[in-house]
């Protein structure tokens, strides 16, 4: 492979049993993945939807440390890893855990007018029972946003619907079981500095 790219991946989805009931989540999209290394085939439509791939090129600006920022690059050539991250356990929260949910979140993601300090007043979270828990979020999502950038990973595959890993259906905050339009606090801070995130769901 002449080429590399990093992709953050929710690590309940490989299996590994950091959910809230201590169980993992484990996809056969996301666990092919990971053993070959090779783009699952709705990822691969995700992108080609959103410009990222054009016939058989992948845009340079997907890749770990790029030399050119506007090229583009054959898609066979590229080796995709996987860097686990679970936002919930990064932001100090045990396992298992009390299920927690969003009260309060900003407006839908947009990287050009993002503003750190801004977004971060803009959750509220609390855990089932009534405990405050947006401190845990918020630096779960912004420890795992250190770790994308560390790795300079442009592509997330997340686990929908969590109120970490969630993109674009969360639960409404009230504990009873009805999912409205929304992301996760992690996903949301991704989307928002520019990383294209991709839900599980989206995959099958
Ligand atoms: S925070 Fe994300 S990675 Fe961790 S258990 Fe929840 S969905 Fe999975």
């Amino acid at each position: 492979m002449n080429y590399r790219a990093n992709v953050i991946v929710s690590s309940c989805l490989t299996g590994i049993k950091c959910n809230y009931m201590a169980q993992g989540k484990p996809r056969p999209p996301v666990l092919s993945f990971v053993s070959t290394r090779q783009l699952p085939p709705k990822a691969v439509d995700r992108l080609r939807s959103a410009d990222l791939i054009r016939g058989d090129l992948i845009s340079s600006s997907v890749l770990f440390k790029p030399a050119v920022q506007n090229g583009w690059v054959p898609l066979k050539d590229v080796e995709f890893d996987p860097v686990l991250v679970c936002p919930e356990q990064m932001g100090g929260l045990p396992t298992p855990r009390v299920p927690s949910e969003i009260i309060k979140m900003p407006g839908s993601p947009s990287p050009t007018d993002f503003d750190l300090a801004e977004w971060g007043s803009g959750w509220s979270l609390v855990n089932q029972e009534n405990k405050d828990v947006t401190g845990n979020f918020l630096s779960g999502a912004l420890m795992a946003l250190q770790i994308a950038r560390m790795y300079d990973a442009k592509l997330a595959i997340f686990k929908a619907k969590s109120p970490s890993c969630g993109f674009g259906l969360v639960a409404n905050g009230k504990f009873d079981e009805t999912l409205i339009p929304g992301y996760g606090v992690t996903a949301h801070l991704f989307a928002s500095s520019g990383i294209f995130v991709m839900p599980d769901s989206d995959l099958i």
